[in-house]
């Protein structure tokens, strides 16, 4: 059968499409989570995330709250990967503890506990933007154990960086020299090719487009792009609630496709010390791991995909809030 090759335009990712690979016998191999039990109790004693148990955590650098009970929060992270005291690479880590329930993750959560969550993100993000020498700050959620997560209760990260991370310094290059040749913004492009050819699009916000983009490492990859000249840090009320309503569905429908999954999250932000507004756009990528990575991709960074972007864009499109 006919193979196609595709680019994933912001990062040069390969993709090989090869529809037929998609009834190879799979169902045997069964993904084992249970054993990281998501399911758990609203309070676990040895938890250290657990509302209840303040004392087994550093001190809180911010707390959203409800009737004087904290609901999602921020704290220094225990084991950072950097800290201040270094020269070549410094920065701060914090661990963003997006709810106080032991069991809440985004498959459970709802909408206002999203608004609360993305509240909390951007407040850090403003904070650890103005930090002296910080060139980036970025923005990560791992979830369950085969996703990277070390602890189970639902958390993100945010690392300020003295750094500019070279997966997001490759998209800025890519973007730049696309602005160089075409003299338009790649993003922008993107978003008006999508917007015309409507079948990857899964939610139209009024700043943003959720959608499967046309080639991605990961088939079943949702990324959302924003607008030319949105940053993550001036979001407003209207991008936080048509972002949980986003997000409280796509996991919905991620859940019905795959059940609950480990997932990642990746906020490509602008970074702070070039002005790269013209060509560059905040996005977000969101990553099940359904489908681990083989040998093949490991030795070639070639990636192969069974699924069209447009039948899993159809599985997973929201109704119009
Ligand atoms: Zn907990
Ligand atoms: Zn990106």
């Amino acid at each position: 059968m006919k193979r196609e090759l595709r680019v994933d335009p912001t990062n040069n990712d390969i993709i090989i499409f090869a529809r037929e690979r998609a009834a190879r016998p799979l169902d045997k191999v069964k993904q084992n989570i249970s054993e990281e039990n998501h399911n758990e109790e609203e309070y676990k004693e040895d938890c250290p995330f657990c509302s209840g148990n303040e004392e087994k955590t550093s001190e809180s650098v911010e707390e959203i709250c409800i009737n004087d009970k904290w609901i999602a929060k921020s704290i220094k992270n225990k084991y950072p990967i950097v800290d201040m005291e270094s020269e070549e690479i410094y920065g701060i880590h914090e661990v963003i503890i997006e709810n106080f329930r032991h069991n809440a993750n985004f498959f459970n959560m709802t909408e206002e506990e999203f608004k609360i969550m993305f509240k909390l993100y951007i407040n850090r993000y403003k904070y650890l933007s103005r930090e002296k020498g910080i060139e980036y700050v970025n923005l990560f959620k791992n979830f369950l154990r085969s996703s990277g997560a070390s602890l189970m209760h639902s958390h993100a990260q945010i690392i300020a960086l003295s750094m500019i991370p070279p997966e997001v310094q490759k998209e800025l290059v890519i973007a730049h020299d696309y602005y160089g040749w075409e003299k338009t913004n790649l993003y922008e492009d993107i978003l008006s090719e999508e917007r015309e050819y409507k079948k990857r699009i899964i939610y139209s916000g009024t700043r943003f487009l959720a959608l499967i983009p046309s080639a991605s490492k990961n088939p079943t990859e949702v990324r959302i792009i924003f607008d030319k000249g949105v940053k993550f840090e001036d979001l407003d009320e209207n991008d936080i609630e048509e972002l949980s309503y986003s997000f409280k569905n796509i996991f919905k429908n991620y859940e019905e496709m795959f059940g609950i999954i480990p997932f990642n999250i990746c906020v490509h932000s602008h970074p702070l010390g070039i002005e790269t507004k013209k060509y560059f756009n905040l996005h977000i990528h969101i990553f099940p791991r359904k489908f681990n990575y083989g040998g093949f991709e490991l030795s070639t960074s070639m990636y192969v995909s069974s699924f069209p972007p447009e039948e899993i864009a159809e599985k997973m499109r929201i109704k119009e809030k």
